[in-house]
């Protein structure tokens, strides 16, 4: 390989938005046939609002509201902010929470007012015995179907209502991923969000491989069992649980608009936080080398 074509490789990248860690990389772009996308942050904006609050029979939505709104104030989350800043807009200032616990991939937890409060999946609430009843259940279900998320709340033991929160895909997003098509790739979208969601986001954007439910520390698995089935992996994410995942695989590329550790994490940064960089990377590495033979 010619050193110089390779630098050129690398100047065009800069050009397009695309920062390459090493000439190294270029290398490793041309085997790839399967590109793992993430899918908060990377294929969705990762930006939400709360679009509905259903509260249990017998209780009030601004209880539900102002109960879990206190207690994700203290996450950092996505679902987390679009909670706080929901329930603030309708029942203004939050309290403070105390005993504060981020429960990866699933939830929260923690104290506000005197009561013990959870937010999250229902399996974090099954944790700890507290079961949903029919009319919650259903209105998770719907939610999801639509491909929104539901976040189950609960306080001292029971389960108080669902708190609806949505996620648009980027606008780039559908177009993008038709183009890692054309480059001969088999997208593939993994998330920790429910099935049923999962699902709706890949129908709306052209992907049919969807691994959901996967806790964090899980990404990377998902990552060497495509590689142990002999595929060549492209990675593209974001967050700060992706990261594992982005140094397993044979190409990890970080949204530009994503956390340092992610970005610390991967071979390419895509400035632009929009999925065509993946595309102009991938075709851009292929040309350099076809360039070098
Ligand atoms: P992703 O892989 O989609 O970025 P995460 O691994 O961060 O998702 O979270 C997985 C799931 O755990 C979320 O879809 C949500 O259902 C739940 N969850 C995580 N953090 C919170 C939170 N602060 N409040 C409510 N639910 C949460
Ligand atoms: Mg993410």
């Amino acid at each position: 390989a010619t050193p110089t074509a390779l630098l050129v490789g690398t100047g065009r990248g800069a050009q397009l938005g695309i920062i390459i860690k090493g000439p190294q990389v270029l290398e490793s772009t041309r085997r790839v046939d399967t590109v793992v996308l993430d899918k908060t942050g990377t294929v969705t904006t990762g930006t939400m609002t709360l679009v509905e609050v259903v509260a249990a029979d017998g209780e009030s939505e601004d209880d539900v509201l102002r109960l879990a709104g206190a207690l994700e104030d203290a996450s950092e989350h996505p679902i987390a902010k679009a909670v706080a800043d929901g329930a603030r807009s309708r029942v203004g200032a939050l309290r403070a929470v105390e005993d504060f616990r981020n429960v990866e991939g699933l939830g929260v937890q923690g104290v506000v007012d005197g009561h013990g409060v959870l937010a999250g999946r229902p399996r974090l609430l099954a944790e700890w015995s507290v079961a949903l009843p029919p009319s919650l259940v259903v209105a998770m279900e719907r939610a999801e179907a639509a491909g929104r998320t539901a976040v189950a709340v609960a306080w001292d033991g029971a389960a108080r209502g669902v708190l609806v929160v949505a996620d648009a895909v980027k606008p780039t997003s559908t177009a993008a991923i038709a183009r890692l098509r054309g480059l001969g790739l088999t997208p593939i979208l993994l998330t920790g969000d429910n099935e049923a969601t999962a699902r709706s986001v890949a129908r709306e954007v052209g992907i049919d491989e969807v691994v959901a439910e996967v806790l964090p520390a899980d990404k990377v698995d998902v990552v060497k069992r495509l590689q142990s089935e002999g595929r060549v992996v492209a990675m593209v994410g974001d967050g700060v649980n992706d990261a594992a995942a982005l140094a397993q695989a044979d190409l990890g590329l970080a949204m530009g608009t994503g956390t340092d550790v992610a970005i610390e994490a991967s071979d390419l940064t895509l400035v632009r936080g929009d999925l065509n960089a993946a595309a102009d990377a991938i075709r851009l590495a292929r040309r350099t080398l076809s360039t070098i033979k």
